[in-house]
């Protein structure tokens, strides 16, 4: 059993293939994980694409990050996992002993080692090899498709009603609600109180927002002029006092801004290169606005958006289960803006 089946990108912007590859042995400080879910998802169409990192020598690679599973293998100086720990995994490669590693916000490490997934092999596959200080456990009650969701999915929206703080007090604009981030950040702010306005560009998209939130969610149709006009009659004129870009469309987000309540902010949560939005100083003042970044999530809250799903707090909106065999189909649809909420693949 030296060989296992993965999934493969030959090159950054190429084409993925099902292939037989050698299975990874772990390092002495990483750990062998037997992959029962992982997200198929925009952001890893992004790295596909080459968005996150585009140097050719880390091709061809297995892509993947947003996963859960049991571990199999652990290397010699690995101490605190055991062979059967149900883990899931940060995305994120941090050396966890600079100042943000240690106080814990291990999403600003000053010594970034890039992307799992995209900097080394990820869990496109029948087994993964992480860092074991990557394994977080995945609590009781929760199930593997959770964890996976989980670590990216739950967490980023959790990290962003932490950076902002969305409480009853808040209406929530979202950008971009029908994806994973979208409809799972539309659950947590409408659990926290606030009222949601979810914004899309097609029926099929609206309809399902509507599906999988609750009665404080509004949806609110993103095509065509008026959008901000639209938004503003939606919040009883006031504005949204919270604006969150999941798609990186800068049209949405001039609306958005125009729409946003006197004190309100705005959150970008998108890594498009050449993507600028830059309203005139004058409005920053009068409105008192903020514009965020929000960038992944730490540890700690990748845990406690596990938690969140092990005790039906949140419900994980899962699309479509596949196997490996139709990874490569699913991100042609993901490509093609086919795709809405969470496909999961169980290797
Ligand atoms: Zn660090």
């Amino acid at each position: 059993m030296n060989t296992m089946t993965a999934c493969v990108l030959d090159k950054w912007g190429g084409s993925l293939s099902v292939e037989s590859v050698d299975t990874p042995q772990p390092g002495p400080t990483e750990v062998r994980v037997d992959v029962r879910a992982c997200g198929v998802t925009r952001t890893i169409e992004n790295a596909i694409g080459g968005g996150l990192a585009d140097d050719p020598s880390l091709t061809p690679r297995i892509p993947g990050h947003e996963f859960a599973g049991v571990v199999e293998s652990v290397g010699e100086h690995v101490e605190h996992l055991t062979p059967g720990d149900r883990i899931l995994a940060y995305f994120y490669l941090v050396c966890g002993h600079c100042p943000a590693c240690r106080r814990g916000e291990s999403n600003q490490c000053e010594s970034f080692g890039g992307w799992y997934g995209v900097n080394c092999d990820g869990a496109y596959a029948e087994t993964a090899v992480i860092p074991a200080a990557n394994a977080l456990a995945l609590p009781d009650g929760a199930t593997f498709a959770e964890g996976a969701i989980a670590t990216d999915g739950l967490a980023t929206p959790l990290h962003v009603c932490e950076r902002t703080g969305v409480d009853d007090t808040d209406t929530v604009l979202i950008i971009g609600a029908a994806g994973r981030i979208g409809v799972h950040l539309a659950q947590l702010a409408e659990r926290r109180g606030a009222r949601v306005l979810a914004a899309e560009i097609t029926d099929d998209r609206l309809d399902h927002v509507d599906a999988v939130t609750g009665p404080a969610v509004v949806p609110i149709d993103a095509r065509g002029d008026n959008v901000a006009e639209r938004v503003r009659d939606a919040t009883t004129g006031d504005g949204p006092t919270v604006v969150v870009d999941t798609v990186g469309d800068v049209d949405m987000l001039r609306a958005g801004w125009e729409a946003l309540a006197i004190g309100g902010q705005v959150v970008s949560l998108t890594t498009h290169h050449e993507r600028t939005f830059d309203p005139p100083l004058r409005e920053f003042v009068e409105k008192e606005a903020s514009i965020l970044g929000s960038r992944y999530a730490t540890k700690d809250e990748v845990v406690r958006a596990a938690a969140l799903f092990a005790d039906g707090r949140i419900d994980p909106v899962v699309t479509d289960r596949i196997g490996l065999e139709d990874v490569p189909a699913a991100h042609d649809r993901i490509r093609h803006g086919e795709s809405h909420g969470m496909v999961i693949v169980e290797p």
